[in-house]
């Protein structure tokens, strides 16, 4: 017998095991194979060799070999199992990250295929509201996928998704999707090259960067695991080093592994590399199509390309020479993935450099608690860069009290005395402005203010934000996208006074407009972006000059490099002080440092004017000043007395419920199973409580906390309870160093 363990895709399950009948050659760790699960045959990955089983065990075979080489190298399939373990969750969920696209489909499936792609009027579908437009269910879900897909979907993982090709013909018919033949060789680096962006190899490096790349260089020629954390301000020209370390590392024969926290947001750092290593560099993110994905992807594999840039699941990228990975923007939240597994792509990427004994590098004006950390106790060597390039000096940040202006303006100011003014003088001098409110939508609400009924999402305990829709306004929940078009009258007493509460950054636009009409404005959130192309499309016009003022959420707060923009204001600098986290003052920080850094970034001075309600607290007052260290001093305090990371390790569960009863009664079973192994005293457990966003999707909300020191203790507890009632995977969401908690 020779028994193997196969990874299959059926979530939360551990490999199984499979004999290899004697007709079929032994198939290699990483290559795939057939297998029966149940009563059908599903492609898995092999594992493992020389797996075991109890005596007595009835081991199936395996009905057919796929490859005779494996498709994934074996040291990413040892990376999945790490990611499956320390993460809870199971291999099959951890190997598809890994697995490129259509890996489980037939080989050709991607030659010439076929993507739906939502259409304007279908991304603002009035459905819903009479009853001869009433969508079938099945086109429902097609509109609810393809919202989620701004690049579109292929059309035959819609199909594996339910969706039939009638339906698809329906939505087709009615103009609200089109479909489109996707080309493989397209370029993908097409999308993010942006205008102005050119590679310069032939500048001199500052006498600091200098200094910082000899330190990188050591490290690099040592050819052994090492983690650096290059803590630049906004700038100083990391990039600069990121590209002058990987020439070095490529030169030596091994490989480069970029990662960002998305592509579009960064794009100058991918048009740079791809000037600086051509045709020797591959891509990878998931906002391209699926036949592109697989192309890059199979490319790697052959081992035809020196660097790959990437999001998050480029981490997995089968590249099997690295020597380099550097995490740049190492503190965004969006390398952490919110669904199953639930893994940190930074903290795989160190994983994965220590495994390959590569040099892992993480850059950022704004480094996490946890990463600084490290940082300071010598874990990871600190290179720092204080001063922007050629002595540009850091923007002056202004704080405006909107306390203040309320009192004197009234409650219905958005943009201050000072933000207008000073918006107003850059229209002149023709210079850029960029206005960020890291909140999308018109209004955060509408109530009627007779009866004060308020727009409720039936399916989550939130209210439904208002955007402007073609024929009105539309309520729409950011969670589950239920949405409704707000009537003219109350629904519930008829009054024709519905009035609009709160701001986003769609209103902000609209004042925008109203006050400097002959303006030329952009919006750059979630809903603006959400076709193919319009992110580059307004980013470019924006780097172009085309535009002056750029309202937007956090995405444009990220590393872009705008030498024309002189003024950065702040809206609402308090939109995440108020959530019920305790990471809430280090976002903060970080998005306020972040974003006054795009300001002042050519020739001439930069300025930044914040809005706040709370102009004394301390994670604006250190932004303004654009203190780091200060902002670590006092945080660090404050997570060790209150014992949260970096100090100690969390683990949240969340178990869902018809009911909240239902919901409640659950968690205290694993609670109460858990806590035996809390008597060694190396971590407690916090709740079960209802959880913040107590319900969603139609679903009720438990949580707790696993809280401790030792990590791998808690791990293990917590995956005992889980293999003692398998019947609870399904409702229970295990989320192993959580960064947001719901
Ligand atoms: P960071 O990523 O640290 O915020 P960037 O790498 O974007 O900073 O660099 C900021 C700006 O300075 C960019 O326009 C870059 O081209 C420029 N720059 C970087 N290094 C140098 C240098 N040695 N000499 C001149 N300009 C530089
Ligand atoms: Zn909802």
């Amino acid at each position: 017998m020779a028994l193997i363990s196969v990874a299959v895709p059926v979530p939360f399950l551990d490999s199984l095991t499979y004999n290899v009948p004697d007709s079929i050659d032994l198939p290699p760790i990483g290559a795939r194979v057939r297998v029966p699960v149940g009563s059908r045959t599903l492609t898995g990955c092999v594992v493992q060799h020389d797996a075991a089983v109890d005596e007595g065990t009835d081991v199936k075979n395996i009905a057919e070999a796929v490859d005779r080489e494996p498709l994934l190298p074996p040291s990413i399939v040892e990376l999945c199992r790490w990611v499956a373990d320390y993460y809870v969750a199971g291999i099959g969920d951890a190997l598809a990250v890994a697995m490129p696209p259509g890996a489980r489909r037939k080989a050709n499936a991607f030659r010439k295929h076929r993507v739906a792609v939502l259409t304007t009027s279908g991304l603002e579908s009035e459905y819903g509201d009479g009853p001869r437009r009433t969508p079938t269910r099945g086109q429902m879900a097609a509109l609810a996928a393809l919202r989620d897909a701004p690049a579109g979907l292929p059309t035959a993982e819609l199909r594996d998704r339910g969706v039939t090709a009638g339906v698809l013909a329906g939505l087709v018919r009615r103009g609200l999707v089109v479909l489109r033949d996707e080309h493989d060789e397209r370029d993908p680096f097409e999308r993010v090259v942006m205008a102005g962006v050119a590679p310069d190899s032939t500048r001199e490096l500052t006498d600091e960067q200098r200094r910082a790349a000899d330190t990188l260089f050591e490290l690099a020629d040592a050819d052994d695991f090492r983690v650096a954390l290059l803590h630049g301000v906004t700038g100083s020209g990391k990039t600069e080093l990121y590209l002058r370390l990987a020439d070095r590392v490529v030169k030596r024969g091994r490989q480069v592994l970029l990662m960002v926290p998305e592509i579009a947001l960064t794009p100058s750092v991918a048009a740079l590399f791809r000037g600086a290593f051509g045709t020797r560099v591959a891509i990878q993110h998931s906002a391209l199509a699926d036949g592109e994905r697989h192309d890059q992807w199979h490319r790697i594999r052959r081992g035809e390309v020196d660097v790959v840039v990437g999001t998050r699941s480029a981490v997995f990228a089968p590249l099997d020479r690295l020597g380099l990975v550097i995490v740049d923007e190492e503190h965004d939240s969006s390398y952490k993935q919110e669904e199953t597994p639930r893994y940190h792509g930074r903290d795989v990427a160190i994983v994965r450099a220590s495994r390959e004994r590569a040099l892992a590098v993480l850059g950022s004006a704004t480094p996490s608690m946890e990463s600084y950390q490290h940082a300071v106790t010598g874990k990871y060597a600190r290179i720092a860069l204080d001063k922007r390039v050629l002595d540009r000096p850091m923007a002056a940040v202004r704080l405006v009290n909107m306390r203040t202006e309320y009192a004197e303006e009234g409650p219905d100011i958005v943009i201050s005395r000072d933000l207008a003014a000073a918006i107003a003088e850059r229209l002149t001098r023709h210079e850029q402005v960029l206005v960020l409110l890291n909140r999308r939508g018109y209004s955060t609400a509408v109530f009627c203010r007779q009866c004060g009924d308020t727009f409720e999402c039936p399916n989550c305990s939130v209210s439904l934000t208002v955007h402007r829709a073609r024929q009105g306004w539309r309520a729409r929940c950011h969670y589950c996208n239920y949405s409704v078009m707000v009537p003219k009258a109350c629904r519930k007493c008829a009054a024709p006074y519905l009035e609009h509460a709160g701001f986003g950054t769609e209103r902000i636009e609209e004042q925008l407009h109203e006050r400097f009409p002959d303006a030329r404005i952009g919006r750059v959130d979630r809903d603006s972006v959400r076709r193919k192309g319009a992110l580059t499309r307004i980013l470019s016009q924006f780097a172009a000059r085309e535009l002056d003022v750029l309202v937007g959420t956090q995405m444009i707060a990220k590393g872009h490099d705008f030498p024309g923009v002189t003024l950065v204001g702040v809206i609402s600098a308090d939109v995440g002080l108020g959530l019920a986290d305790f990471r809430a003052s280090e976002r903060t920080f970080q998005l306020l440092t972040q974003v006054a850094g795009r300001a002042g970034r050519g020739e001439r001075k930069g300025e930044a004017i914040v809005q706040t309600l709370y102009p004394e607290h301390y994670s604006i007052q250190l932004a303004c000043r654009q203190d780091y260290p200060a902002f670590f001093e006092r945080e660090v305090g404050y997570r060790r007395g209150m014992r949260y990371p970096p100090f100690f390790a969390l683990i949240n569960g969340v178990v869902r419920g018809r009911t909240f009863e239902d919901a409640m009664q659950l968690a205290r079973e694993i609670v109460s199973r858990l806590q035996p192994a809390t008597a060694t005293g190396h971590f407690t457990i916090l709740g079960p409580a209802p959880a913040p966003l107590g319900r969603l999707r139609g679903e009720h909300r438990v949580q707790f906390f696993l809280k401790g020191t030792r990590r791998a203790e808690m791990r293990r507890a917590l995956m005992q309870v889980v293999a003692g009632m398998p019947e609870i995977r399904r409702r229970l969401t295990i989320d192993v160093d959580p960064l947001s908690v719901l």
